[in-house]
């Protein structure tokens, strides 16, 4: 690792090096004298192996960090380059897509983007697996629940005109606001771990529970939908994510059970958390068997474990940095890949939810 460590040959190479390495903010470039010169010592980029040993994280970043600087600088730092720079606007990218859906769900036009999501499956469904799907149980897009009205907007006309309650939103709402609660932990977290050891020790747990809500708050709606005529499932399946979710950010916010010895303990109940997701999409799959939007919900699902899946690979192997340490500093390491891997896994269950909401509110009695 160590021969991959620039060498500069000449003292006023040195000096250059140092010049280039701090950052030009808006406050350093006004300040001025020995004051201006201990901020802009502060505010330096340091390398992997100048760090205190709580920031060493990854050894094949080797450049551009921040290494404990004052909070205000830390903050300001959201607006400049280092090697998390990325990494706290791919989340932060991802919350403003969260934000969008929350105000296009107070507009009511999620009905729409279901609509649309809907016809879309259907122009895609022409395949031979869904012509098996629907000649062999003679289901249609616009059949479900062992209606025969070919169209839900239709059918719903009379259902609400006969008393039915339209459907809750409020899980949907829920997973939304888990997905915006974890995307900005992260950022912060990213953005104000370097200050302090005790600020990398608070953010980083807060991080871990971020992830925990979200993976909690995106079975709520899934399944708050499917079992909608199956309460005694809702109730068990959305039990046990509660329970599970938080036993794990007790966990992982708690400092004795975060000592290394529990990351064993720590792991399987992420894992658990996780898989936990097969049992109710198989029920679910089972007991709306030949109804397509579940097929194409299901779909989207798989899809999001493989982008998870993916990013987790490229998380977990340090891909690509560790064949060309220093190379993806401040653009293209892994954490960032996993990022963007992460925010489009939750595209992808937030269509599939769109999908299976849209599904029931076209038929809302059971
Ligand atoms: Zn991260």
């Amino acid at each position: 690792m160590s021969g991959n460590v620039r060498r500069k040959t000449s003292a006023a190479a040195m000096a250059e090096e140092e010049e280039e390495e701090v950052i030009a903010t808006s406050s350093s470039c006004c300040c001025g004298g020995g004051d201006g010169r201990r901020k802009e010592k502060e505010r330096r980029l340091v390398k992997f192996n100048d760090l205190p040993e709580y920031l060493k994280d990854n050894e094949f970043i080797l450049d551009h960090y921040r290494s404990e600087w004052p909070l205000r600088d830390a903050l300001w730092s959201v607006f400049s380059w280092h090697n998390e720079t990325l990494n706290i606007w791919t989340h932060l990218g991802g919350f403003l897509i969260f934000a969008g859906l929350t105000v296009m769900s107070f507009m009511g036009k999620l009905d729409e983007l279901g609509g649309f999501l809907t016809d879309l499956s259907r122009g895609q469904a022409s395949g031979p697996l869904m012509a098996m799907i629907m000649k062999n149980n003679g289901s249609d897009f616009n059949v479900s629940d062992n209606s025969l009205v070919p169209d839900h907007h239709l059918r719903r006309i009379p259902e609400l005109e006969t008393g039915s309650e339209p459907i809750a939103q409020w899980p949907w709402f829920v997973y939304l606001a888990g997905a915006m609660t974890c995307l900005t932990c992260s950022s912060l977290s990213h953005l104000l771990a370097c200050h302090s050891k005790a600020f990398n020790l608070f953010f980083w747990r807060l991080d871990y529970a971020g992830i925990s809500v979200m993976i909690v708050s995106s079975f709520y709606a899934p399944i708050y939908y499917i079992f909608h005529c199956n309460p005694i499932s809702r109730f068990l399946y959305l039990t046990s994510i509660t329970v599970l979710g938080a036993m794990a950010i007790v966990t992982l916010l708690s400092p004795q059970l975060s000592a290394p010895r529990y990351r064993k303990f720590r792991a399987t109940l992420f894992l658990a958390m996780g898989f936990s997701g097969t049992v109710p999409a198989v029920h679910g799959v089972c007991i709306h068997w030949g109804h397509p939007h579940v097929f194409v919900s299901v779909l989207l699902e798989v899809i999001m474990a493989v982008l998870y899946g993916a990013g987790a690979g490229f998380y977990v192997g340090r891909i690509p940095e560790r064949w060309w340490p220093g190379m993806f500093d401040i653009a293209g390491q892994s954490h960032q890949i996993f990022h963007v891997f992460v925010v489009m896994a939750a595209v992808a269950h937030s269509l599939a939810t769109v999908i299976i909401m849209h599904f029931r509110q076209g038929t809302p009695s059971c």
